[in-house]
């Protein structure tokens, strides 16, 4: 095993805390009627302690290696598949609908993974796309960005990212993991947190597609002022100002202080005030 060099270029820091193993997956409270999907298993710090615990785990690990190592050190584990691939390539709903259909008594479909931080985000936009069919998902991701996902308005960190998943799913930062349990020891630390898709978005907009076009128009100048930051969308200036007072905002604020209601509000007088204006 030793042989296995890490690859950098792939995110590969491997978990060296048992501790910390148990504390991720209690933290999924992984009951034998859950489908678990693994992203990047790597040597298996918490595949096995998973697959002690659920009904049945998809790994999915793209380093080959890694793959024939653990697909031999899991070969009497029954429900566990070791799938060599790309997470982001791999068709959730195709997988998650086969596995469903394989395990009637499935209560709960959930994800877990000490992330690739090199592809962070991508990857929880696309648990994020496919939140209709995923109930919890625990993930290690980079401090920093744990702190961007549920920053509060008007804070360095927060921005877009933080809108759009809190708009989807409840997102808590559970606890941090010192950078000394992995090895090789990766530049940052890490903090695990939970997202729990939403039954219904956080907050009601006529229009979603344009809900978000405000807020990255917003993020794209959060030092300006809302008067003039929101003028990349196509609206006059007469027509903001007055979209800004009927949804009860001070035209000199800075877009950075706005709440997701805030932000909903705004976007939907927008709409409202230069509806066939905006492009
Ligand atoms: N789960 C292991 C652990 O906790 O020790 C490994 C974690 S390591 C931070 C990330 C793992 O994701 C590596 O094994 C890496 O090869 C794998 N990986 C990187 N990109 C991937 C992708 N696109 N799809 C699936 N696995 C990926």
């Amino acid at each position: 095993m030793s042989a296995i060099f890490p690859k950098k270029s792939l995110g590969q820091n491997f978990l060296m805390d048992r501790n910390v193993g148990d504390k991720i997956v209690a933290a999924a409270s992984v009951s034998p009627t859950d489908i678990v999907i693994e992203i990047g298993p790597g040597k298996g710090a918490l595949t096995s302690l998973i697959a002690g615990r659920a009904l049945y785990l998809l790994a999915v690990e793209i380093d080959d290696r890694l793959c024939n190592y653990l697909q031999e050190r899991l070969a009497d584990a029954a429900n566990v598949e070791v799938r060599r691939g790309d997470f982001l390539r791999l068709d959730l709903e195709a997988e998650i609908g086969a596995l469903r259909q394989r395990f009637p008594q499935t209560s709960a479909v959930k994800i877990i993974s000490n992330l690739p931080f090199y592809i962070t985000t991508p990857i929880i936009t696309r648990i994020i796309e496919n939140r209709s069919l995923v109930d919890h998902a625990v993930v290690t991701v980079q401090k920093e960005v744990a702190a961007r996902f549920t920053a509060s308005p008007g804070s360095k960190r927060y921005g877009a990212i933080t809108i759009f998943l809190n708009y989807y799913a409840q997102m808590t930062v559970l606890f941090d993991i010192p950078r000394k349990a992995f090895r090789p020891e990766p530049e940052v630390d890490g903090s695990v947190v939970s997202i729990v898709p939403r039954a219904e978005p956080a907050v009601k907009v006529s229009d979603e597609a344009f809900f978000f076009r405000t807020i990255r128009a917003g993020f794209q100048q959060r030092r300006k002022m809302l008067r003039n930051s929101l003028l990349s969308l196509g609206v006059g200036q007469e027509d903001l100002e007055r979209a800004l007072h009927e949804a009860s905002l001070d035209p000199t604020l800075r877009p950075e202080r706005l709440s997701m209601q805030d932000f909903a509000r705004l976007a939907d007088s927008l709409r409202e005030v230069a509806q066939q204006k905006i492009p």
